[in-house]
């Protein structure tokens, strides 16, 4: 067939398979659900919206919201389907797209879709940020860095001040360095002030974590106005529905189960850490985020064992680097105790 561009002769779905177990710790999700008096303000909220009708161009009405919220000029901001259209949407439009390795696949799989060329830069001893080595793939050429803070899928944590190197190297060559911070409410991080004095820094940030809405489906960019124009003409018009509109506006006027919820899952991470830093063959790493990524003796004997009582985890062995390692999401309480039980046992 001849219907296509070359460069998707071979490419591949996310990769992604799915694993029914009683306990869910593969996804980073929030193992709470959104409050039930939230769920139903907002479900009151969609049915009173005319549902014939399209929604705002581009979710004008939770930009507003997300502007005041996040403290950001509204005309910064780009809201999206989830923050992995932005990453599709930014690969697709930047000249090359430079990546660390290991790191969130889809930087890789949107380069790949959109036929950017991509580069890995390898992470350092004990998964510390190749500085060096970005600062130099930010060539004349310009282009796109993804830098994920906290680190999918390590966990690390990277120090504000190497972050400040790469931006005002991404200004000099004239690069965007996009800091993905999926994971910063569980760091406490904020890569805001960077970008807010620097138009070639922008921040990625998704309700799909910290705010317990991974299956709403909504992400949003904090960019200069520039940079946000360019974005937005690369997504769809009118893309954020009218139900997701019901259900942003809801928790943006209430977002204060958020803190309870991500103060409850830093103090897991910190119990399931100490608990597992006494396993005589697993390591974990320090995290920054709402997993751990473990290193075990043989990843698919550590996931099938999991399986086996009704715990399901993210293989990660795959990624060079990663032999043997797992990640693991932070849950409940009482999840986390069914995976410390079944970890004690664990090949
Ligand atoms: C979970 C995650 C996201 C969020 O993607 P959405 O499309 O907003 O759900 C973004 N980046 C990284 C690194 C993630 O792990």
């Amino acid at each position: 067939m001849n219907a296509f561009k070359p460069h998707l002769s071979n490419v591949a779905d996310y990769p992604y398979s799915k694993n029914e177990a009683r306990v869910k710790l593969d996804q980073n999700e929030s193992p709470e659900d959104l409050p039930p008096e939230l769920k139903a303000r907002a479900l009151e909220r969609l049915a009173r919206l005319p549902w014939n009708r399209y929604p705002e161009l581009h979710a004008e009405d939770v930009r507003a919201a997300v502007a005041r919220h996040e403290e950001w000029p509204e005309a910064g901001v780009v809201l999206t389907p989830g923050s992995n259209m932005l990453v599709l949407a930014l690969a697709s439009a930047a000249r090359a797209v430079v990546d660390t390795v290991p790191s969130f696949t889809y930087y890789k799989g949107s380069a790949a879709a959109a036929g950017t060329p991509w580069r890995g830069i390898p992470l350092g001893e004990g998964f510390a940020l190749p500085k060096a080595e970005l600062l130099a793939a930010m060539d004349g050429a310009g282009g796109v860095l993804f830098l994920p803070n906290p680190h999918a899928p390590t966990g690390k944590l990277f120090e504000q001040g190497d972050v400040a190197e790469l931006a005002a190297r991404a200004k000099a060559r004239g690069w965007l360095l996009v800091v993905d911070e999926a994971y910063h409410a569980f760091a406490g991080s904020d890569a805001r002030a960077l970008a807010r004095a620097n138009g070639n820094v922008a921040v990625l940030r998704t309700f799909s974590k910290a705010w317990a809405l991974g299956g709403i489906r909504a992400g949003y960019m904090l960019a200069s106005p520039e940079v946000a124009t360019v974005i937005r003409a690369c997504v769809p018009p009118f893309c954020i529905p009218a139900h997701t509109t019901a259900i942003l506006q809801t928790v943006l006027e209430s977002p204060g189960y958020k803190d309870a919820l991500v103060a409850r899952i830093r103090a897991e991470r910190a119990r399931v850490a100490a608990a597992l830093a006494k396993h005589p063959r697993w390591k974990a790493y320090p995290s920054a985020a709402n997993y751990l990524l473990v290193r075990t003796p043989d990843a698919k004997a550590a996931f099938e064992h999991l399986l086996s009582r009704g715990l399901v985890v993210r293989r990660q062995d795959h990624y060079a680097g990663l032999e043997g390692c797992i990640r693991i999401t932070i849950g409940t309480r009482e999840e986390n105790d069914l995976l410390l039980a079944a970890a004690a046992d664990a090949p």
